[in-house]
């Protein structure tokens, strides 16, 4: 798909149900190939519940990367064009009669999620992530409104029903609060949900985004953090961020010797990788839990599992509730990412910086960038 079409399909996905839509800028890939580039996207006027954010600042997940690079096609075909951020922090500008949470001038976030089916018993018990419908994912997802896709956070605005809307201290660094959206709630809530806490021996797999968000909130709970990295040149870094200990993962002797002494392992690690060997460092009833997404289906080593009674587990993001717990653990702890910011002009060469590993510790766009140019 070249610009042109580009523009013809998104506004023929715009002839929508009757509601009126206003056009926002955003960054849009084509194709799996073609990077991104400007756009103008259709955006729904406030609804009753609905309020629409002005964005000011947008994290750029690895997440967008696969999906920008139809990377999942086997679980979620990436629909071009395709506008990703799920990162999102801004002002509110505009809200619908029936709002009741947030007034113009508010800080607000979007995360991962716009909607749900909010009556399954997932729903029902704050886990909107794992909703029996499936969630509306903030791009990529059908759009029950406008019809077409949901275009997420490398755009100027968006309007989203208050219930996934999410509160911001004002006092909070809102560049560095973005991340805390995707990243921030990915490693939170599995560290909550197998109650990582002091006394306890926890690895983290992967300095990235995703990593750097586990190490600072293990650290926090109070447990002792091994951080396993391929980078040895991110060892000082890891140790500044709320690190214990480092190992270079590359190296078999210093794995080693930390067989069989985990309670808990977090796997943040994007492309394919060994997770046996991971396995083996687990002690006896000890979890290793999965939130990276590489494309292909790693090979396993059953023994590993179950002469030790070992569990391999995944998790997916955090529901709404979480999500704002979340953030408010945050903003008491004055926990945030360690960005680095870039113009949304910049967005293909971080994708490819990201592909090296080469990210400290999460890109963050600043949206000022987008109106400008
Ligand atoms: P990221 O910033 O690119 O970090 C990934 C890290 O993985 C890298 O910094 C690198 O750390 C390590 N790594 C990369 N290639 C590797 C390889 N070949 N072997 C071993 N280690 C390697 O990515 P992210 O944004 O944190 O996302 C990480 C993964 O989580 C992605 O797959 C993303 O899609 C997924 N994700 C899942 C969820 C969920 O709900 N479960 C939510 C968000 C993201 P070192 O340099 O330290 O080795
Ligand atoms: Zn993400």
């Amino acid at each position: 798909m070249n610009e042109a079409s580009m523009q013809a399909a998104l506004l023929e996905e715009s002839v929508s149900k009757g509601i009126n839509k206003y056009s926002a800028r955003a960054y849009a890939a084509a194709s799996p190939s073609s990077g991104l580039s400007p756009a103008s996207i259709p955006r729904r006027e406030p609804q009753p519940k609905d309020v629409q954010i002005e964005i000011l600042y947008c994290g750029v997940c690895h997440s967008d990367l696969h999906q920008v690079r139809n990377e999942w096609q086997d679980a979620v075909p990436t629909v071009y064009p395709c506008v990703p951020g799920h990162e999102i922090v801004g002002r509110v500008v505009k809200i619908g009669s029936a709002v009741k949470k947030f007034k113009e001038g508010d800080l607000a976030a979007v995360g991962c999620m716009v909607d749900s089916d909010r009556t399954c018993p997932h729903c029902r018990e704050g886990l909107e992530q794992y909703c029996e419908s499936v969630p509306t994912f903030t791009y990529n997802f059908p759009d029950k409104h406008l019809g077409g896709v949901t275009y997420g956070g490398y755009s100027e605005s968006i309007v989203v029903d208050e219930a996934f809307v999410l509160r911001v201290s004002d006092k909070s660094d809102l560049a560095g609060t973005a991340p805390l959206l995707c990243a921030g709630i990915t490693t939170y809530s599995p560290l909550r949900h197998w109650n990582v806490r002091q006394g306890q021996k926890v690895g983290v797999v992967g300095l990235g985004g995703l990593g750097h968000m586990a190490v600072k909130f293990a650290d926090a709970f109070g447990a002792h953090v091994v951080l396993f990295t391929t980078s040895a040149s991110k060892t000082g870094d890891a140790l500044r961020l709320g690190a214990d200990e480092v190992v270079v993962s590359r190296n078999e002797s210093e794995m080693k010797k930390h067989v069989r002494s985990f309670d808990f392992i977090l796997d943040t690690v994007s492309a394919d990788h060994n997770l046996n060997a991971y396995l083996e460092l687990l002690k006896r009833d000890g979890t290793m839990t999965l939130v990276g997404a590489p494309d292909k289906p790693p090979p396993l080593n059953v023994f590993g599992l179950l002469f030790k009674r070992r569990r391999l587990a995944g998790s997916a993001i955090g529901g709404i509730r979480e999500t704002q717990e979340m953030l408010d653990f945050c903003a008491e702890h004055g926990i945030t990412a360690d960005v680095e910011m870039i113009q949304i002009q910049q967005i293909n060469e971080a994708y490819q910086r990201l592909l090296k590993s080469d990210v400290k510790y999460r890109f963050v766009i600043d949206m000022a960038s987008l109106r400008q140019g």
